[in-house]
């Protein structure tokens, strides 16, 4: 028996714990550092396949680490399953229904990367278990992706120091191997005080923190014709000051986020943005204060790791998918624009592009990109990817075009199709894995690309040193 085969053996024959699970998962929609029903499901999978786990990691009440084995090689499996505010969707409809008016959904399906991660990393104990193969295997649930970069912190704790390679995955419309880079980011909470007053009994004796913050978001929007154009920033005003207009707003907020290829352009452009509010500040009589809420590193690919993973991508094939799928994927389709087909297809050779753009879901395997392009997004594996060498595949879990952070992500997230692809991104990491372990030339090669990638640099996290999340 192949490699793969023994591997797609053991998580066929547990398909229905790691679906079940991920349908857990899903139903629970807890958003950043609140998925304690979350963690705790996943902690109690891994117990019962024999991992030891090791709750509350670096300090943060839903990170864990769950092991297995011992000594080196030591491979890091990246877990998430934070769901987002706003997205609440009844499953399997092709409309937008919410279970909940307001409520949270899985609108980036983090509940199948939680559990095909976990997929992974039990084929991983299982084959480890069954040929004598040593070295260990850790899950890591990394809470707070979306917002808070729980990574980031288990990175600064020194989580991964010792850990010889990193693999993860996420769920798209189709399959790829993400070897791409990603923009570092800052998000940052502006907070101005001023001083109430009778708007027009006593304008004067007032001082508008509401001026401050438009000000401010006016003084950087002028700053957009000055930065790199690679450069992000976007903000949204979280206090207004009050609803009164007959009353001067003594205080108001708003928060940035700041995203840029390069850390050290990112905290160049935090600066400038900093100075601005320090100016709004100056120009209203009001004083400013900074609040972060979260940083993440850009994301160093590593394409011997990548090409590794694309190979076990490949030889897994893609999916059967049936008559059903295949009509949820079309209604689904008929929700979506031209537009977010395009963008379905970002990055990808024109020649795999036309032939994709007219299907409900993407069957291939997409080619590895001959460069590496940056994505326009960031992603706290970044900081992950500074300390060790990391990939990360990506495969069809929703109708081909499906944008992240959406009602369609959400009503797609418990059907076959998303488990299908669940099940072929866990085959893949357990593949790569244990290939990795099988063969230390592999592991090697991925180390002296990360030395050379990094250029002389090490990891010097984003995120202020002792600042712990924002209580939630
Ligand atoms: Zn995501």
């Amino acid at each position: 028996m192949t490699r793969l085969a023994i591997i797609s053996e053991i998580i066929d024959a547990k398909r229905d714990v790691f679906t079940g699970l991920s349908d857990k998962l899903w139903e629970k929609a807890e958003v950043a550092f609140t998925e304690r029903a979350s963690a705790e499901l996943l902690c109690q999978a891994l117990e019962e396949e024999g991992f030891r786990v090791e709750r509350q990691a670096a300090g943060l009440e839903t990170a864990f680490v769950g092991s297995y084995g011992s000594g080196h090689p030591v491979v890091a499996i990246l877990g998430e399953f934070d769901a987002l505010p706003g997205l609440s969707q009844r499953a399997g409809l092709s409309r937008p229904e919410p279970v909940v008016d307001g409520g949270n959904g899985h609108g980036c399906g983090h509940n199948l990367l939680g559990s095909g991660a976990l997929a992974a990393a039990v084929a991983v104990k299982e084959y480890m278990q069954r040929t004598g193969l040593q070295g260990t295997v850790r899950y890591y649930g990394c809470p707070a992706e979306e917002y808070g970069s729980g990574k980031a912190y288990m990175a600064r704790a020194g989580l991964f120091d010792d850990a010889d390679l990193a693999l993860s995955w996420h769920p798209y419309t189709a399959a790829l191997v993400q070897n791409l880079s990603s923009l570092a980011n800052y998000a940052v909470k502006f907070k101005f005080t001023g001083r109430s007053a009778h708007a027009a009994a006593g304008p004067h004796l007032g001082r508008s923190a509401l001026d401050a913050v438009e000000l401010m978001n006016v003084g950087v929007n002028y700053l957009r014709e000055h930065m790199i154009p690679e450069a992000r920033v976007h903000y949204a005003i979280t206090d207004t000051g009050g609803t009164s207009p007959n009353v001067v707003q003594a205080y108001a907020e708003v928060s940035y986020l700041i995203r840029a290829p390069k850390q050290e352009q990112v905290t160049g452009l935090y600066s400038r943005v900093y100075d601005i509010a320090k100016g709004a500040a100056l120009m209203t009589g009001t004083s400013v204060e900074t609040e972060f809420e979260g940083a993440a590193s850009s994301l160093i690919p590593n394409r011997t790791l990548g090409e590794v993973m694309h190979a076990n991508l490949t030889a897994g094939g893609v999916p059967d998918y049936d008559a059903d799928d295949l009509r949820y994927a079309e209604e689904i389709r008929a929700t979506l624009s031209p537009e977010d087909v395009q963008a379905a297809l970002y990055g990808m050779d024109p020649r795999t592009a036309m032939g994709l753009k007219d299907k409900a879901i993407a069957d291939v395997i997409i080619p590895l990109y001959p460069v590496e392009p940056v994505m326009p997004g960031s992603t706290d594996v970044g900081d992950v990817s500074w300390v060790v060498p990391t990939a990360q595949c990506m495969t069809a879990c929703w109708a081909l075009g499906t944008a992240l952070h959406t009602w369609q992500v959400v009503a797609q997230g418990t059907r076959p199709i998303a488990h299908k692809g669940m099940l072929q991104a866990a085959k893949a990491i357990a593949g790569t894995a244990v290939e990795a372990l099988e063969n230390p030339e592999v592991i090697a090669k991925a180390k002296a690309e990360h030395k050379e990638r990094l250029q002389g640099q090490s990891y010097v996290p984003l995120i202020p040193e002792a600042q712990m999340p924002p209580r939630r």
